[in-house]
């Protein structure tokens, strides 16, 4: 039999190439984003208790009625934006399926969805598999600020939606209260969807604050807003997630989504609502990965690797255009397997792969891994 690719140019992503490179070469793995160490014991008694309390069939389609009302009580709290649990929050499995279910729901062939490279790899191909035409905004290191005017100016007649990633990822950048007032003035009049994908909303330091498309009115009214407790409660392997919508874009979301996966896993979702009760649980994440990043950079501040200290997300770019003048996908490759340690080429999220000699790093992880991590980056 012969059958053709619907994403012919599309390759293995990356995450998993350089994890499996990780493994093969028993490397330190700060490639893929996840966290080395154990999630609360107290989730996971709680999710085993949901389990031995009956909690095993079928979830409410949009998810457990408590977690959608643990979760509209936190963006009430955190945010001052109002999400009825009834029909504006549904549970996912993963961010990446809200995306992914967002993309499907949406965009029709032709429709131009605009994204900001560098881009997490899953949003070109989830335009693509339903024939939409990426159109990209390329943001510049070492900065990676936003430039509104060539935004508005790649804005036309057949652009359906615009993808946003705040703190974003892989650069570390968050997107300013400006951004996000440039972005609810660009869109305003329009039709145009904003699919807001805010998986590290907890995670931003030195100060600065998450500023949520649910936060402004007139974007929240265009606006999904992704996210997910993978990140927040370090337990990427429980694929949890979630979106928030208005009404009417969800209920088309809906649509899908039932006949996607009908409802994600009932106990697990039990487990959290119960845990979310304490908002401790996610309000110390910033205290707890701005400590791991400054020590992180600590240790490699002498290094010959060049930084801008991450402003949100757990990773941190670093520039090594110092030290050779290598193709940052080799280089990552060769860093794994002679040095043992793996990290992310910065290259392959960015517009025609361009190779500005930057890697990713990802300091989710023990003091003591990042700590033989960093001897390795001082010896190089
Ligand atoms: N979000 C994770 C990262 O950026 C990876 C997720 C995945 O492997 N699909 O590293």
């Amino acid at each position: 039999m012969r059958h053709q690719s619907k994403l012919p140019n599309i390759g293995t992503t990356i995450f998993s190439v350089m994890s499996g490179l990780a493994k093969e070469y028993r490397a330190i793995n700060l490639s893929q984003g996840f966290p080395d160490f154990g999630s609360d014991q107290k989730l996971i008694d709680l999710v085993n208790n949901a389990m031995n309390s009956g909690y095993n069939q079928y979830a409410p389609m949009a998810g457990s009625f408590e977690l959608r009302e643990a979760i509209s009580k936190k963006i009430q709290t955190l945010y001052n934006a109002s999400y009825h649990p009834e029909n504006e929050i549904t549970i996912t499995a993963g961010a990446t399926q809200a995306i992914s279910t967002i993309l499907t729901t949406f965009i029709k062939p032709n429709d131009e969805v605009i994204i900001f490279k560098p881009a997490y790899d899953s949003y070109e191909p989830g335009v693509q598999i339903n024939g939409g035409k990426p159109i990209s905004v390329q943001l510049q290191a070492p900065d990676f600020k936003i430039n509104w005017q060539e935004v508005k100016e790649k804005i036309t007649k057949r652009t359906k939606m615009i993808i946003i990633n705040t703190p974003h990822n892989p650069s570390g950048m968050v997107f300013s209260k400006d951004d996000m007032l440039a972005l609810q003035k660009l869109t305003r009049d329009t039709d145009i969807i904003v699919l807001s994908d805010e998986v590290y909303e907890h995670m931003v330091y030195d100060g600065l604050l998450h500023q949520s498309a649910s936060m402004f009115p007139d974007l929240k009214l265009r606006s999904f807003v992704v996210a997910s407790f993978c990140k927040t409660f370090h337990n990427t392997g429980w694929r949890m997630g979630y979106c928030c919508a208005p009404k009417p874009l969800m209920a088309l979301f809906m649509q899908v989504h039932q006949f996607n996966v009908f409802c994600v896993h009932h106990p697990t979702q039990k487990g959290i609502a119960d845990y979310m009760k304490e908002p401790k649980h996610y309000l110390n994440l910033a205290n707890f990965y701005q400590g791991k990043r400054d020590l992180f950079l600590k240790l490699i501040k002498d290094s010959r690797f060049r930084f801008k200290p991450s402003s949100g997300t757990y990773f941190q770019v670093l520039d090594y255009s110092k030290i050779t003048n290598e193709y940052d996908v080799d280089y990552a490759k060769r860093l794994t397997k002679e040095f043992r340690l793996a990290s992310i080429p910065m290259s392959v999220f960015n517009e025609n792969n361009v190779d500005n000699k930057m890697l990713r790093f990802c300091f989710a992880k023990k003091d003591e891994t990042l700590k033989q991590a960093a001897e390795i980056l001082n010896k190089i």
